[in-house]
């Protein structure tokens, strides 16, 4: 199953995609994860992303590809798309990757949250630095103060989510990631889940939603 999940900065696409590959066995590619993985290492690849993410701006779509096709070379049951595509002609890359691989998408799924409730989740999420698990410190905080639960590893404010970078995180996102909604709806693969509210709540109506909708088809 390849599936994709779409949605504002901040909307919940990285802790649903974390619950969701867990609960289901899907594996999760979060191209967001990956660059600040090759930033934290100081790679080659890291040093070209740096100043893209932490400018608020979208990664280059030629670097971005080639991350997405070496991933491509190993798949064997599909993916559970975080933070990609962004970009019209990431999904038609997409695309053709998956006809390449004799593969489908089956579905994009779209977390819907307003944009006043992402500016506040934003505020109030710290992440892994780690293991990239996602916390928000008011409706989901570690056990204790600043510590992952999961690996005991240090918990950071993301440089991008500060507020000057957020504004310009939006903007890019409507200007460049919005129209995909138009894209996937022609295609015929397109869901929307309302995505307020309680993280495990919504993780349940994402699975039992692939269950009976997706799984079956
Ligand atoms: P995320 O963790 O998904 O919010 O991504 C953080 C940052 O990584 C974004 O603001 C971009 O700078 C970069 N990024 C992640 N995924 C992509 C993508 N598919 N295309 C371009 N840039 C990306």
């Amino acid at each position: 199953m390849n599936i994709i999940l779409l949605g504002y900065p901040g909307s919940g696409k990285g802790t649903q995609a974390q619950a969701l590959s867990s609960l289901l066995g899907m594996e999760h590619l979060s191209t967001g994860d990956l660059f600040r993985e090759e930033i934290a290492k100081g790679t080659p690849l890291g040093l070209k992303v740096a100043e893209y993410l932490s400018g608020g701006k979208l990664v280059d779509d030629k670097i971005v590809l080639e991350v997405i096709n070496s991933k491509f070379e190993k798949v064997e049951k599909g993916f559970l798309f975080d933070g990609f595509p962004r970009t019209l002609d990431q999904a038609e890359a997409l695309d053709a990757l998956l006809v390449s691989k004799k593969m489908e998408l089956d579905a994009v799924i779209f977390l819907n949250v307003d944009e006043a409730e992402v500016v506040e989740r934003i505020s109030s999420r710290r992440v892994c630095s780690k293991c990239s698990k996602v916390y928000n410190v008011i409706s989901s905080p570690p056990k204790k103060e600043n510590v992952c639960d999961d690996c005991a590893g240090p918990l950071l404010f993301r440089e991008d989510d500060k507020p000057a970078v957020i504004e310009k995180r939006i903007m890019v996102y409507k200007d460049l990631t919005e129209p995909l909604i138009s894209y996937y709806r022609a295609n015929g693969v397109f869901y929307e889940i309302k995505a307020r509210g309680d993280a495990k709540v919504i993780t349940e109506n994402i699975v039992s939603f692939i269950k009976t909708e997706i799984a079956n088809k």
